[in-house]
């Protein structure tokens, strides 16, 4: 079909479009109303419409593909994997829910869910959704203090947790985090559910603390019917990456997102029931809940959920999992590419990768040089997406699903349909023309999957994300974009990381992408810093792939021209950074994410700011003394 029209229809009849779209669910009662935008920019989709997420992407596949594989659990940490069919799934779904049920969880509690990527994670998901209990899954191995902050604004009655998550073979104690975390928090958890997986010895608090294994004993047998909900009633909360500040409570519905997670395993990854999916990320984060747990599971497929790095026991051990259980579509990050190109191909180039027809990469901008390289090994498409775990699916991309678009390099494709997309200059608030930069923003009202509110905040929700800009009132993504003349969008760069040098703007992206093209630089974050005469200058920190020529100062001059040079020819002197500094690791966010915000504080000489998301405090000492 032809994707403009496709488009086109879902932006001039949206309400007939999503009728056709919701018919790829099922529904206990049909919805009366496709669309209420009676208070903007609130929406409300398939109203009075009764579903259920876990009916959806469970029962509804018992009585056809009962015996098919479902949910794939493998742990390269603790050397396990385990195969669930979705009957298998369906019994372990039930006795869980039966579990949350005799603790007392009833409709609309929230549970916050602190788990590693065991299958017992995904089983508390669904459990939630069957019984019509909000989740909040909070990323494992997350500090006490940030973990103490999301029960606080999350509230929940009961605590899902684990006594330890593992990384490289070293158990990670989550127990004593909790415990400090719920010492911290103001709000006290009822119960605490634990999954012992023997890793490390975990005191029970009696009264509070109860044994997963012990009360799925005496639920065995649990029949536990699925509550329906009505389309906007609340599925979820789940907390943004925190890379630019404090993390927002995104709050989803039920109705929506399942349509929108339908429609997008189908028009964007093509989904098969039957065939495997395998998306690399944790379900802390939205990929996680949105491609790892309920889209290849509504889709009827098999979703891999992977405990483990992507490097060990060696760089292989993906390309394994591929052979093995003859992934179809695989979902990852840029940086865990990086990671990988690092590593010899040999590893990769062993295993027969043919089941294999696309990867999708996400999260963070997609450099030529990671896309290039990723793209000749592995021969498939390479399909990148941009996204927000505020809007729940993707946004910009080629929608495979529907028609052949060829990708672009750098670029994550076009709006995806629902979505009105607009670029709007800061400044003046018209609409960007092609090759113009500006503000990436949504005219309501969200398409369905989307965030309905800040959880319990309605007025942020407005004031954090909607603004009227010449009359429209528009969601901010708060990414700076351009459009080419084929309607193709490039993402360049966080809007509070444009960089103003005399006057003009730029995006850290644009830099770092024409930095990365060197052949020896492996990683690089650019920042912009204050400078009295230029207002701001562009600083850029490097880590190399052969770190030995900087090893001395002449060497690391050196490279500092070379890189400078690259950026002179590529995008002109004004790009050029005032300082190239060669550093062994940057700062990111646990879901590897560079925080450029903290590099920019230390180089203005501030505090580095909100650090709870950070994945290794070390690395802030790494720029310091770069800078030093
Ligand atoms: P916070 O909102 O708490 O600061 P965050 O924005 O990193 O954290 P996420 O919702 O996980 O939280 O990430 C969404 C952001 O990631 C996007 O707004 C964009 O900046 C970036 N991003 C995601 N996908 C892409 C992509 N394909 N290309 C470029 N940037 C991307
Ligand atoms: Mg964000």
């Amino acid at each position: 079909m032809d994707y403009a029209a496709f488009y086109q229809r879902s932006i001039d009849a949206p309400e007939a479009f999503w009728r056709d779209e919701a018919g790829r669910i099922d529904w206990h009662t049909p919805f009366s109303q496709v669309l209420d935008y009676s208070r903007p920019p609130f929406a409300k989709w398939f109203v009075g419409g009764t579903t259920n997420l876990c009916h959806n992407a469970v029962d509804r596949w018992v009585a056809t593909r009962g015996d098919a594989p479902a949910l794939i659990a493998i742990s390269t940490e603790t050397n396990t994997e385990k195969t669930y069919t979705y009957r298998e799934l369906q019994r372990e779904v039930e006795r869980c829910a039966a579990i949350l049920l005799s603790l007392g969880v009833a409709r609309g509690d929230r549970v916050l869910i602190y788990m590693p990527m065991i299958a017992e994670a995904a089983f508390a998901m669904l459990a939630c959704a069957r019984i019509g209990a909000i989740h909040s899954v909070v990323f494992g191995g997350f500090a006490a203090n940030s973990l103490a902050s999301r029960i606080d604004d999350a509230q929940p009655k009961l605590v899902f947790s684990s006594d330890a998550g593992s990384r490289n073979g070293k158990a990670i104690a989550y127990k004593p985090l909790l415990d400090e975390a719920i010492r911290l928090a103001a709000h006290k958890p009822q119960q605490v559910l634990l999954v012992n997986r023997g890793l490390v010895p975990m005191q029970l608090e009696p009264g509070r603390d109860v044994d997963y294994a012990s009360l799925r004993q005496q639920h065995m047998d649990a029949s536990v019917p699925v509550t329906w909900l009505e389309s906007n009633e609340m599925s979820y909360v789940l907390y943004t990456s925190g890379t630019t500040g404090k993390p927002k409570g995104v709050q989803r519905d039920v109705g929506g997102y399942a349509v929108a997670l339908a429609s997008s395993m189908q028009h964007v990854f093509c989904a098969k029931p039957g065939e495997t999916f395998f998306a690399t990320s944790d379900i802390g984060w939205v990929v996680g809940h949105s491609y790892i747990v309920y889209g290849p599971l509504i889709a009827g497929m098999a979703t891999i959920m992977y405990e483990g790095l992507p490097i060990c026991p060696d760089a292989g051990v993906w390309w394994r999992i591929v052979e093995q259980y003859k992934v179809t579509r695989m979902f990852s990050a840029p940086t865990a590419i990086r990671v990988l190109r690092k590593h010899p191909v040999e590893l990769m180039r062993k295993y027969d990768l043919s089941s294999l027809k696309a990867m999708y990469l996400a999260g963070e901008p997609l450099d030529e040089t990671t896309s290039q390289w990723i793209a000749d090994e592995l021969k498939v498409d390479i399909i990148d997406n941009y996204w927000q775990t505020e809007t729940g699916w993707p946004l910009l991309t080629v929608a495979r699903g529907v028609e052949h678009t060829p990708t672009r390099l750098g670029s994550p494709g076009k709006p995806l349909y629902g979505y009105r997309v607009k670029l709007l200059n800061e400044a003046t608030g018209e609409e960007c023309g092609a090759g113009e930069r500006g503000v990436l923003v949504l005219e309501g009202p969200l398409p369905p999957g989307c965030m309905q509110t800040v959880y319990g905040d309605d007025q942020r929700f407005v004031d954090t994300y909607w603004s009227t800009i010449s009359e429209h009132q528009v969601y901010s993504t708060f990414d700076w974009a351009m459009r080419d003349a084929d309607g193709y969008y490039f993402i360049l760069g966080r809007t509070d990381d444009v960089i103003n040098v005399a006057g003009h703007r730029l995006g850290t992206r644009e830099i770092e992408e024409s930095i990365s093209s060197h052949p020896n630089v492996s990683e690089v974050a650019v920042v912009g810093m204050e400078d009295k005469l230029k207002g701001q200058v562009a600083m850029a920190f490097v880590i190399l792939k052969d770190a030995r020529p900087a090893e001395s100062a002449e060497g690391r001059a050196a490279l500092e021209r070379d890189v400078m040079a690259v950026v002179d020819r590529q995008l002109g002197a004004v790009a050029r950074p005032a300082r190239v500094l060669f550093v062994p690791q940057l700062p990111k966010t646990r879901s590897g994410k560079l925080l450029r915000r903290s590099i920019q504080a230390i180089c203005e000489g501030r505090s580095p700011g909100d650090l709870t998301s950070i994945e290794d405090p070390a690395s802030l000492q790494h720029i310091e003394a770069a800078l030093a």
